[in-house]
């Protein structure tokens, strides 16, 4: 995939200099107002003597520079390793450290600790419009097999892994998703979804390539999202599944305006209450699937299956394909689980100096996400839950991501997370953990399950604590449930 194309920031500009790009805090900024900035922040790095080809890292928070930052990156040919800023310190030096970056860009609020644990340059986004301008030398022509992004996953299963983005994958992603909902120069894109994540990056290049006004936030406040639906006339905006009650109870019993048409949901598993609620309140949600390695969404729902196919993320992108092999790699027949495995442009090349583990992941384009899910009969996705999540009890696959579905529909409970323990008896059981919202005993949810459950997927051992353990991107870290059940087992003894 190494046919070139324009600088899309650059040929945007050009398209559509007067259209709004973006609106963060009330003001408006079109094209070419974007590119004016961008241009001049461009010089400012090159007085930095920061050039095409190099890995930059960027530290920021959703705000219009951070923005304009990311987009001088592209006008450079910098590779831009976008980290994430809710990680520790310990864990921002350590993906520093493993992507070898030459320099950092971040600002002032939080470079506080970083200083002492780097030893290569911080410079603060406070200080560019002071550093001496150069002439930058803009990339006019890219490769579509360039790097143009490193993101690292989320680490939900192990160390974050640096994948390579390029404009190739993020170019199909923005096409794949276009082809799937359709575009109009009206829409208009509400991002609260942070920068770093792609669910965030992807919004951005939606808007270069696509020519359409975003909305950013900085952060989710479902207030301010319902305002600005109506204020911004916005038609699209991305979710994860804990943003949609704290939506729905601002909405209330109002629907949400005609212009409004797409709720897409992705990240991680959407029970199936949470999907009815929309349903019930005319909220025209998207389930879809992807990951840091697809440059966002791979399968998503299309809006006539929105209804009838509810709890599937549905069928492969136009450009994508997917497939669920078993263990040996063989193909499996419709309604049998087995491993998701993608293939497509918006597909990662590998990862960040691992060529051993992306060989390994990636092999004749197809990649293993590590997710286990079904086809039905028709080859529309269902995703279960991620293969080292799974548990087995007596010869029976359960997925934790069911039960605790099951659990948080009930309204005593706030969040739940279930992982498996070892059982001389049936291998494995189902233990839970979760956090009231209520009162609420533990034969009342017992109850609950066996109305909805099969037996052997009943939680076995309940446990209530105050929190459920999340990552930086508030994904639920049963290893760190596994650690919790361990430990109590230990006390115990
Ligand atoms: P790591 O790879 O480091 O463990 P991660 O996989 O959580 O982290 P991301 O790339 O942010 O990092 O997340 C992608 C994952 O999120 C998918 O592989 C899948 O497990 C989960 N996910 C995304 N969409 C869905 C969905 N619709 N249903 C269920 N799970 C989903
Ligand atoms: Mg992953």
């Amino acid at each position: 995939m190494n046919e070139t194309m324009p600088n899309f920031f650059k040929k945007r500009v050009f398209l559509t200099p007067e259209r709004t790009a973006v609106v963060f805090e009330n003001k408006a900024y079109t094209f070419k107002d974007l590119y004016d900035l961008t241009f001049d922040i461009a010089g400012r790095l090159s007085g930095k003597e920061i050039e095409k080809d190099q890995y930059l890292a960027v530290l920021l928070k959703n705000h219009v520079d951070t923005l304009v930052i990311l987009l001088a990156l592209q006008l450079l040919g910098v590779k831009a390793v976008i980290l994430n800023n809710r990680l520790t310190t310990e864990e921002l030096a350590w993906q520093i450290n493993d992507s070898k970056v030459t320099a950092i860009i971040t600002e002032a609020a939080l470079s506080g600790t970083l200083e002492n644990e780097v030893s290569i340059p911080l410079i603060l986004k406070e200080e560019l419009p002071s550093i001496p301008f150069k002439e930058p030398r803009i990339v006019e022509e890219i490769h579509l097999d360039d790097v143009c992004s490193v993101m690292y996953t989320s680490g939900t299963t192990g160390n974050p892994k640096g994948v390579l983005q390029t404009y190739g994958n993020h170019w199909w992603s923005a096409v794949g998703s276009a082809l799937n909902l359709g575009l109009t120069e009206e829409d208009c894109w509400l991002c609260t979804m942070p920068l770093f994540h792609i669910s965030g990056y992807s919004i951005l290049m939606r808007s270069i390539i696509y020519g359409i006004k975003i909305v950013l936030h900085n952060g989710f406040d479902e207030q301010k999202v319902v305002e600005d639906v109506k204020k911004e006339k916005v038609s699209i905006m991305s979710v994860v599944t804990t943003m949609v009650p704290r939506i729905l109870e601002v909405t209330g019993e109002e629907k949400l305006p005609f212009y409004f048409r797409c709720m897409l949901l992705g990240g991680g598993p959407a029970p199936l209450s949470v999907l009815e609620r929309c349903v019930e309140k005319h909220v025209p949600v998207y389930q879809t699937y992807g990951m840091t390695e697809t440059a966002s969404q791979i399968v998503t729902l299309s809006p006539e299956y929105s209804l009838n196919k509810l709890g599937s993320a549905g069928k492969p992108l136009f450009p994508s394909q997917l497939k669920i092999i078993d263990s040996l790699g063989n193909d499996v027949g419709p309604n049998e689980s087995g491993e998701i495995v993608v293939k497509g442009p918006n597909v990662t090349k590998g990862y960040l100096y691992k060529e051993e583990e992306s060989n390994k992941n990636i092999q004749n384009g197809w990649l293993s996400t590590g997710d286990v899910g079904y086809l039905d009969e028709e080859g529309f996705l269902f995703v279960q839950d991620r293969r080292s999540d799974l548990i087995i009890s007596g010869g029976e696959n359960i997925y934790p991501a069911e039960i605790e579905g099951i659990l948080t529909s009930h309204p005593s409970v706030l969040d739940a997370g279930v992982i498996g323990k070892a059982d001389s008896k049936w291998g494995q059981i189902p233990v839970a953990f979760m956090v009231k919202k209520g009162e609420i005993s533990q034969q009342e949810l017992v109850q609950y399950c066996q109305q909805k459950l099969a037996k052997y997927k009943i939680p076995k051992e309940m446990y209530f604590i105050d929190e459920i353990p999340r990552n930086a991107s508030k994904k639920l870290l049963r290893r760190k449930l596994r650690e919790k059940l361990e430990e109590s087992m230990e006390s115990g003894r």
